[in-house]
């Protein structure tokens, strides 16, 4: 097991995902690995080299540092209310894969999410109208109250599924947006990949499978010099 902070060089996309998956081994079995967080500081001032950026939801229980057991200058965290893929997380996510060299994109969910429920139930507030509209539609919220006998976010099977469905989302999101770091993907200097956080267990749940995310999760062959790929 990965037992030291590590940083994007000469790792690959699959190596940054064994690296969030031991981290949060550890978080789940209390085996936390011991940091000087001030040392951390230090030897971080003069730059990063962060191997993973993370979009996750802003809420209380889900610091990425912490579920992933990461330190000082691991990764990049970028949150709001749902984990939405909008114009802000594309250019972050941009700078993020294209200029700094992460090796992994994470778009993370999680139980429990108020801003899924409040989609779902198409709450109204000020600008948070508008950024729960990107998890799903006043028309699909409506639908889905004409569909399932309780089409609220009462309904845990229907929260769970529109949990699934936005992480999945971000990812195409990412892919569809950017052409940038769609390259760098099939290229496979980069891995994308949607994953739900359990906030009663702590665990993980990556779609990092073929079947679960085709053509999106990285591979575990390393990386080769361009013009060098085989199958
Ligand atoms: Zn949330």
């Amino acid at each position: 097991m990965h037992t030291r902070d590590v940083s994007s060089a000469d790792i690959s996309p699959a190596d940054a995902l064994q690296f969030l998956k031991e981290g949060n081994f550890r978080f789940v079995t209390a085996l936390h690995q011991p940091r000087d967080l001030l040392d951390q500081m230090e030897k971080t001032k003069e730059g990063q080299t962060p191997f993973a950026a993370i979009v996750s939801c802003m809420d209380s229980r889900t610091s990425v540092e912490l579920v992933f057991d990461q330190g000082f200058g691991a990764v990049f965290s970028i949150r709001n209310a749902g984990n939405v893929v909008g114009t802000t997380v594309l250019g972050s996510l941009e700078y993020a894969a294209a200029v700094v060299g992460v090796k992994l994109i994470v778009i993370l969910g999680h139980t429990g999410c108020g801003a899924i429920r409040g989609a779902i139930d198409g709450v109204k507030l000020g600008h948070l109208t508008a950024l729960l509209e990107n998890i799903c539609s006043p028309a699909e919220s409506a639908g889905w109250r004409m569909v399932h006998a309780d089409g609220t976010s009462c309904n845990a099977a229907l929260v769970a599924q529109v949990t699934e469905r936005n992480v999945r989302r971000g990812v195409a999101r990412v892919l569809e947006q950017s052409p940038a770091i769609r390259a760098l993907v099939e290229e496979e200097q980069l891995g994308i990949v949607p994953a739900v956080y359990d906030i009663a267990t702590g665990r993980i749940r990556f779609h990092d499978t073929p079947a679960d995310a085709p053509g999106v999760a990285p591979t575990a062959r390393k990386r080769q010099p361009q013009g060098l790929e085989s199958d």
